[in-house]
């Protein structure tokens, strides 16, 4: 089998490799990726460093047209490219290929953001002189990503990367190095110069470390976990290094007795267990007001019911299967502490064996949860999601407010007043209303607030935030 090697100063390079498995037939490997070292990651970090000077100072029309073609090529190779996705990730089909439609818009968007790229000049408080503001490249970004979605998120860290003329050391989730390959791959045929994008697949414990270590780089862009998200904010003030964090969620989704049944049992299970509950948006605890509460929960049962869970690229999976062993224990090591907690398992909560050997669990919901519950206070980040009842709005913005987290908050109600005083009063970064808390547009900030994220929003023009640094320049006339 051929190696999926790591490029570092514009070589492919790496003779130390990994199997990615797929999920979905765990005897199917999808690939054997590169596991990078400590020196393969130091080695990329020279070469983004020493790539800097010249990309920083490059033509918006070459960052425009390297971006624009890389969104192009996504494009043309989604069904490929989403069926890779599907495989070594195990969300749906439709999904993965959604997914990959995405990465290639954030492309073409940052494309056009490198040709809209502006400044201020103000007049000075003091006569005869001129003040110019303008924005400039921050240095050498480092790129860490999660394994929930291989493409969209390498797009759209890279993306903004590259638009605003920094230079990139990027390490991808060691579960999912096929789809981060591959657009490094596209980009890199696209015209990039060497040493611009470097890729280091391998071990959060060794590439990542690495990359925490290093003096060199200005700036750190990282999704994944609480923990490791500690490390990287604890690493960067060492380093007087800006960074950007997206880790958990625990979103609430609110459902009023006065909401459309319908609407709420399609954006609570959408948000739920749609891509395997396997997004930082999906909201796990479901916070029901008593007037509605049993025939939701009814509703939800009987929707449950319908979703079939197995091989991500077979036609009508619904689910696909949990991305590996370890995230499988988790999910069903919460599920008994939800039982003990005294939650009432209402459907789910088993391991299911389909046609291939895969990590195939039911979609769980309990009921009868409380939000002091571990279940109702941890991220599982699984198909697994409690019911909360309260009595009121009231009762249940204070609920869904009280967490440590904050990323997505929504609300089903056709209640105007309600639904603009959650809009004003969720403590969140985004709000939805009768909408499913995941499944975000591709042009607008996305981010979170208390425990989710740190520093400044991802995605849409407020990317720029993270990605410049801001000059003042002062000119006597
Ligand atoms: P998850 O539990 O979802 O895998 P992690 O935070 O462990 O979340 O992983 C997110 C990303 O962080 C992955 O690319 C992983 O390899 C990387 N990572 C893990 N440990 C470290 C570390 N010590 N330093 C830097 N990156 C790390």
């Amino acid at each position: 089998m051929t190696i999926y090697q790591n490029l570092i100063a514009g070589e492919w390079t790496g003779a130390d490799a990994v199997e990615n498995i797929n999920p979905s037939d765990t005897k199917e490997v999808v690939g054997l990726y590169a596991s990078g070292s400590a020196t393969d990651t130091n080695n990329a970090i020279a070469a983004a460093k020493a790539a800097f000077p010249a990309w920083s100072r490059s033509g918006i029309w070459e960052r425009h047209v390297i971006l624009k073609k890389a969104g192009d090529e996504i494009m043309a190779r989604k069904d490929e490219l989403g069926a890779l996705l599907a495989r070594e990730e195990g969300k749906t089909l439709p999904e993965a290929i959604g997914e990959t439609i995405r990465a290639s818009q954030i492309f073409e968007f940052f494309a056009g953001e490198a040709l809209r790229l502006a400044g201020e000049v103000v007049p000075s408080v003091r006569p005869n002189i001129g003040v110019e503001i303008t924005r400039e490249p921050l240095g050498v970004i480092g790129i860490i990503t999660p394994w929930n979605f291989p493409i969209a998120i390498p797009a759209w860290k890279i993306a903004p990367a590259l638009c605003y003329g920094n230079t990139i050391v990027f390490k991808p989730a060691e579960l999912v190095p096929g789809c981060s390959w591959a657009i490094v791959d596209i980009l890199n045929r696209a015209g990039l110069p060497k040493g611009v994008l470097n890729l280091v697949m391998g071990k959060g414990s060794i590439v990542g470390q690495t990359m925490l270590d290093s003096p060199d780089l200005a700036g750190i862009t990282f999704t994944g976990s609480v923990g490791t998200g500690k490390r990287v904010a604890l690493s960067s003030i060492e380093h007087n290094r800006k960074i950007q964090l997206e880790m958990g969620g625990k979103n609430p989704m609110v459902i009023l007795d006065d909401a459309d049944l319908s609407v709420a049992v399609e954006a609570a299970a959408n948000s739920a267990f749609f891509s395997t509950g396997q997004r930082c948006t999906a909201s796990s605890r479901l916070i029901v007001t008593e007037g509605i509460h049993d025939r939701f929960v009814q509703a939800m049962t009987e929707k449950l019911k319908t979703l079939n869970v197995d091989h991500a690229l077979k036609t009508g999976t619904h689910i696909g299967p949990v991305v590996d062993e370890r995230q499988l224990k988790t999910d069903t090591d919460y599920i008994e502490i939800g039982k003990k907690e005294g939650a009432k398992l209402a459907f789910g909560g088993e391991l299911i064996s389909r046609d291939t050997p895969g990590f195939y669990l039911q979609p769980t919901l309990f009921t009868e949860a409380t939000n002091q519950m571990r279940i109702s206070r941890e991220e599982i980040f699984g198909p697994v999601a409690s019911v909360i009842r309260v009595k009121d709005y009231e009762e249940a913005l204070s609920v869904a407010n009280d967490t440590p987290f904050g990323l997505s908050s929504g609300i089903a109600t056709t209640s105007l007043k309600h639904a603009t005083h959650f809009k004003r009063n969720a403590e969140a970064g985004m709000v939805m209303v009768n909408l499913p808390t995941a499944g975000v547009d591709f042009h607008v900030p996305f981010g979170g607030r208390k425990a989710s994220s740190y520093g400044s929003r991802e995605q849409g023009k407020y990317a720029a935030e993270f990605f410049t640094t801001v000059k003042t320049a002062y000119t006597l006339a």
